[in-house]
C-alpha cells in the first residue's frame, strides 16, 4: 500500500459542519430567547412601574382634591349653620319676617361667597320665603317635597345635600345644600344654598395635570352628583358598583372607571360628610399611553435585533457551510496528490523552511529502510543524514563517513542540486532537490540501478562497436588502397607505352577518376581517423612560403585549364621556417584552393599567407584563399563545416565532391588550436580563412643539403631487395625503381628477405609489412640482429598505415624511413635517397 505521510489529516469535513451550524442556530435561539425575555421583562417591569406612578398620582390628587372639596363643603355647611344668626335682624319675637331686610342680608352672604349663586329660605313645602335672588322668588326652586321634608325632619340637623336638579330661571344644573333652621317664633324652614355644578366641578379638577382623569363627585348609594368632565347624561344616575367605606380609602384599586367602566385605576376617599365622596378614574389606556410608545420602540429594536442575529446565524451557517465545502475539495485534492505521490515511482520527500521533515511517501522509505525508525514529521532533515551515513557509507572510517554526511547536506542546502549515490547494497539513486517556494526543500529520488547498468553496458557496446569500425576501416585502408594502388601503378605504367590517341585517353580517364577514388577514400581515413580520435599531429620545422608554394603550383594547372589566374601574396614579415605538421595544413590548404579553382569559373583565386606574432612567443599563421566564384547562400553556411555537406545539391553534380573536405580542414584547424572562417558573398566569390599557431623554428642544417643531392655511389643505380606480397605492387614497384635506375629483387615474404639480406648482395631493403609468414616488423628486427654489414643494411617501410604511433614502431623495429601506399615516385626516391646517405627519417 503506498501512502503519503503528512501533517494533516482531512476533517470529517459535512459531519462537522452539520455540528457547527446546530451550534450557531442554538446560540442565536438562546440569544433572541434571551433578547425577548429581558425585553418582556423590562416592559413588565416599565408597565408595572407606569401604574404605580399612576397610581400614585391618583392617590395625591384625590387627597387633594377631598381636601378642598372639604373646604368648600364646611364654607357652606357653615354658612348655612349660621343662617339663623345672619337672618335674626329681619326677624322678631313675634315671628315675621322682614322680607326685604332678610333678602338683603342673604344677598350678602352670596355676594360674599364665590360659589353660591343663589341663598333662600324655603318652608317644608317647598315655598321660597325668601331668597338672595329676585327670580327665584318668584319662580321657586327645584327642590323635590320629599328632601326638604327629609331634612327637616332631621333630628340632629347636618348638611344635606340634594342630587343635581335644574334652576328654573338659568335652566342651569346645578346642587342645593340644605340645613333645618329654625327662627324665632317661627316652624322650622329649610335654609338652602344654590352651588352651580360647574364650580363644583371646578374644585374638583383643581390642580388637576393626569391625562384622562375623570372626577366623580358622588353620593354613597352611588348617585353622581357631579364629575369632571362634565357627563351630563349620568348626572343623578346611579353608578354602579356604589363605593363602600372600604373601598373608598383613599387607595388605589384596579376597576371599572366610573363614568366610562373602561379599565382604570380609580381611587375614592369620603369627606367629612360621609354620605358623599370623591372618586378619580384614570384609564389604565392613558396611565400606560408613554408606555405604550416605549413598548412599541422596545419592541421594534427587539424585533430588529432578532432579525439580525436570524441573518447573522444564517450567514454563519452558509459560511460554515463553504468552509466545510472548501476543506472537503482540498481534502479530495490532498487525497488525490496523496494518491499520485504514493504512485510515484520514485521517493518523495519534502521538508519546511526550517528543515525539518514535513511528508514523504513509502517508495521513499524503500529505498532507505534504514530511516524507517528515525522519519516523523518534524524531524530535522539532519536526523535523516545521520541515520543514512550508515546505510550509506557502511564499510567507510569516521572521517569518509563525515565526508559524505557534510556533502549530502550541502547538497541538501544549497536547494537546487542533482547528485546520484550509491547504496552500500548497490542500488544507485538519482537525487534531484529543489527549494519550494516558501523556502522547503523538495526531493525525488529515482532508483536509476537499472539504467546505470543499461547505459554502462550501452558504452561498453558502443565502444566495441566503435573500435569494431576503427578496425574494418584500417582493415579497408589496406584493402583498397593497395588494389587501387596497383591500378594507379599499373596505369601510369600503361602511360608510359606506345599506345594510340583513343588508347591515351582512356587511360588518362582511369588515371584521374583512380585518383579522385583514392582522394575520396583518404578523406574518409582521415575523417575517420579524426573521429576515433586517432588522428594525431606531427610536430616538425617546414617553410610555411613553401608549403603554399608547391599547393598552388600543384593546383595551377587545373587553374590553368579553366583560364583562372592564380595567385600567392605573401607578407615579408612571415617566418621562414615554423614548426607544426606541415602535411596536414598542405591537406588544408589543398582542399581550400582546390575548392576555390573548383567553384570559380572565371576571374581569380588568391592565396595571402601573413603572419601575427602572438603573446606566448608564437606566432599566428593566416592564409586567406579568395576567389570571384560562385559564392555561398547564407543558409548553407552554418551546415558548411559540417561532415557530407555541400552548399546546395545542384553543386555535386555540378562541380562533384563528397562533402567531406571543409569538415576535414575544420578538424585539423581545431586540432591545430587555431581557426577556420569563411566570407561569401553569393555569385561573387568567397574568402576562406585559415589561422593556426606555431612555433618558430629552423631547419636542420643537414636535411637542406641531402633532400636534394643524390650520393655519388648511387649513381649507377642501388641493388634493392622488395619484399611485397601482392603482385600488382610487385609490378609496380619494379617498374618505378627501374626507372629511377635501380636493380630490383623481389621476394614475398618476410622469411625470404631475412634469408635473401645475408647474402649481401644488396644495399636497400624495401619493405612491405603485412606479409605472409613473417610480417614485415619482425623480418626488419632479424635483419637487424644479422652480424655484419648485413645487420646495417637500410630499410624503408612500405606502408598503408600512416599513423604516427605505427611509424614510430617501424623506426622502433630498426627500420629507417617510410613510405606511404599508394608509392609515389617522388617520395618513393626521395626515402631511398634519404636511407641510402644514413638520414633518419
Ligand atoms: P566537396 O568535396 O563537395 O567540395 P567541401 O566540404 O570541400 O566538399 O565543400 C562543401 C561545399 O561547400 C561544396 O560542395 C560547395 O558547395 C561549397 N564550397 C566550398 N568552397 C567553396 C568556394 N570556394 N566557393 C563556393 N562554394 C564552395
Amino acid at each position: 500500500m503506498n501512502q503519503l505521510h503528512a501533517r494533516t489529516s482531512p476533517a470529517p469535513g459535512a459531519r462537522h459542519a452539520r455540528r457547527v451550524a446546530a451550534f450557531i442556530w442554538a446560540a442565536v435561539l438562546a440569544l433572541s430567547g434571551a433578547t425577548l425575555f429581558a425585553m418582556a421583562l423590562l416592559l413588565e417591569r416599565g408597565r408595572e412601574h407606569e401604574i404605580s406612578e399612576g397610581q400614585a398620582r391618583a392617590v395625591r390628587f384625590v387627597a387633594g382634591a377631598e381636601a378642598s372639596l372639604n373646604r368648600t363643603l364646611i364654607g357652606i355647611d357653615l354658612l348655612l349653620a349660621d343662617m339663623a344668626e345672619v337672618l335674626r335682624p329681619a326677624s322678631d319675637e313675634g315671628g315675621a319676617i322682614y322680607g326685604t331686610v332678610a333678602s338683603r342680608l342673604l344677598k350678602s352672604q352670596v355676594n360674599r361667597n364665590l360659589l353660591l349663586r343663589d341663598l333662600a329660605l324655603v318652608d317644608s313645602e317647598g315655598s321660597v320665603l325668601v331668597a338672595a335672588r329676585r327670580d327665584t322668588e318668584r319662580l321657586g326652586m327645584p327642590l323635590p317635597r320629599s328632601f326638604l321634608h327629609a331634612v327637616a325632619g332631621q333630628t340632629a340637623p347636618a348638611l344635606v345635600i340634594s342630587e343635581p336638579l335644574v334652576n328654573f330661571a338659568t335652566t342651569e344644573r346645578a346642587l342645593y345644600f340644605a340645613r333645618p333652621v329654625t327662627l324665632p317664633g317661627q316652624q322650622r324652614m329649610v335654609v338652602v344654598a344654590e352651588v352651580p355644578l360647574v364650580l363644583i366641578a371646578n374644585i374638583l379638577g383643581q390642580g388637576s395635570d393626569i391625562p384622562g382623569l375623570t372626577v366623580t363627585f358622588e353620593r354613597s348609594d352611588g348617585q353622581l352628583l357631579t364629575s369632571l368632565p362634565s357627563v351630563d347624561a349620568k348626572l343623578g344616575t346611579l353608578l354602579s358598583p356604589p363605593l363602600d367605606i372600604g373601598f373608598a380609602s383613599g387607595e388605589a384599586h384596579r376597576v371599572a372607571g366610573r363614568l366610562d367602566g373602561s379599565d382604570s385605576i380609580v381611587v375614592a376617599r369620603p369627606t367629612l360628610y360621609r354620605t358623599v365622596l370623591i372618586a378619580a378614574s384614570v384609564p389604565l389606556d392613558k396611565v400606560l399611553a408613554d408606555w405604550r410608545v416605549r413598548e412599541r420602540r422596545i419592541m421594534l429594536a427587539a424585533a430588529a435585533f432578532v432579525s439580525v442575529l436570524l441573518l447573522a446565524g444564517a450567514a454563519l451557517q452558509w459560511q460554515v457551510r463553504r468552509l466545510a465545502l472548501a476543506r472537503h475539495e482540498i481534502g479530495q485534492a490532498k487525497k488525490t496528490l496523496d494518491r499520485a505521490l504514493g504512485a510515484m515511482a520514485d521517493g518523495f520527500l519534502l521538508c519546511d523552511a526550517a528543515d525539518r521533515v514535513v511528508a514523504w511517501n513509502d517508495r521513499y522509505l524503500e529505498m532507505f529502510p534504514w530511516l524507517r525508525g528515525v522519519i516523523a514529521q518534524g524531524v530535522p532533515f539532519e536526523a535523516l543524514v545521520d541515520a543514512a551515513v550508515v546505510g550509506a557509507v557502511p564499510d567507510g572510517d569516521a572521517a569518509q563517513r563525515a565526508a559524505w554526511r557534510e556533502a549530502r547536506l550541502s547538497l541538501h542546502r544549497s536547494g537546487s542540486g542533482m547528485c546520484e549515490m550509491e547504496l552500500a547494497n548497490g542500488t544507485v539513486i538519482h537525487v534531484i532537490e529543489r527549494r519550494t517556494p516558501d523556502g522547503g526543500v523538495v526531493g525525488v529520488f529515482r532508483d536509476i540501478t537499472t539504467a546505470e547498468r543499461a547505459l554502462a553496458r550501452a558504452k561498453t557496446d558502443a565502444e566495441a562497436a566503435n573500435l569494431a569500425k576503427s578496425q574494418f576501416l584500417a582493415a579497408m585502408s589496406h584493402e583498397i588502397r593497395t588494389p587501387l594502388n596497383g591500378v594507379l601503378g599499373m596505369n601510369s605504367l600503361l602511360l608510359k607505352t606506345e599506345l594510340t590517341d583513343e588508347q591515351r585517353s582512356y587511360a588518362q580517364t582511369i588515371h584521374s577518376s583512380g585518383k579522385s577514388l583514392l582522394a575520396l577514400i583518404n578523406d574518409i581515413l582521415d575523417l575517420s581517423k579524426i573521429e576515433a580520435g586517432r588522428m594525431e599531429l606531427e610536430a616538425a620545422p617546414f617553410e610555411p612560403q613553401r608549403l603554399v608554394s608547391e599547393v598552388v603550383a600543384a593546383l595551377s594547372v587545373r587553374a590553368q585549364e579553366k583560364g583562372l589566374a592564380l595567385a600567392v601574396e605573401s607578407a615579408a614579415d612571415v617566418p621562414a621556417v615554423l614548426q607544426g605538421d606541415a602535411s596536414r595544413l598542405r591537406q588544408v590548404l589543398f582542399n581550400l584552393v582546390g575548392n576555390a579553382v573548383k567553384f570559380t569559373d572565371q576571374g581569380s583565386v588568391c592565396v595571402q599567407v601573413s603572419q601575427r606574432a602572438l603573446a606566448d612567443g608564437r606566432v599566428e599563421l593566416n592564409i586567406a584563399v579568395r576567389d570571384t566564384g560562385i559564392g555561398i547562400d547564407a543558409d548553407s553556411l552554418p551546415r558548411l563545416f559540417q561532415r557530407f555537406t555541400q552548399a546546395d545539391s545542384g553543386t555535386a553534380r555540378r562541380y562533384g565532391g563528397s562533402g567531406l573536405g571543409l569538415a576535414i580542414c575544420r578538424e585539423i584547424v581545431d586540432l591545430m588550436g587555431g581557426r577556420i572562417s569563411v566570407e561569401t558573398d553569393l555569385g561573387k566569390g568567397s574568402t576562406f580563412r585559415v589561422s593556426v599557431p606555431l612555433a618558430r623554428a629552423s631547419l636542420p642544417a643537414e636535411a637542406q643539403d641531402t633532400l636534394a643531392e643524390v650520393p655519388p655511389d648511387m649513381a649507377g643505380g642501388l641493388r634493392v631487395l622488395v619484399a611485397e606480397d601482392n603482385e600488382v605492387n610487385q609490378i609496380v614497384i619494379r617498374a618505378l625503381l627501374e626507372q629511377m635506375g635501380h636493380h630490383v629483387d623481389i621476394v614475398d615474404n618476410g622469411l625470404d628477405v631475412v634469408e635473401r639480406v645475408k647474402s649481401g648482395h644488396h644495399d636497400l631493403v624495401l619493405m612491405d609489412i603485412q606479409m605472409p609468414g613473417m610480417d614485415g616488423e619482425t623480418a626488419a628486427r632479424r635483419i637487424r640482429e644479422l652480424p655484419g654489414a648485413a645487420g646495417r643494411l637500410p630499410i624503408v617501410a612500405l606502408t598503408a598505415n600512416a599513423m604516427v604511433a605505427e611509424r614510430e614502431a617501424y623506426l622502433a623495429a630498426g627500420m629507417n624511413d617510410y613510405v606511404s601506399k599508394p608509392v609515389s615516385a617522388k617520395q618513393l626516391a626521395a626515402a631511398i635517397v634519404r636511407a641510402a646517405s644514413g638520414v633518419e627519417a
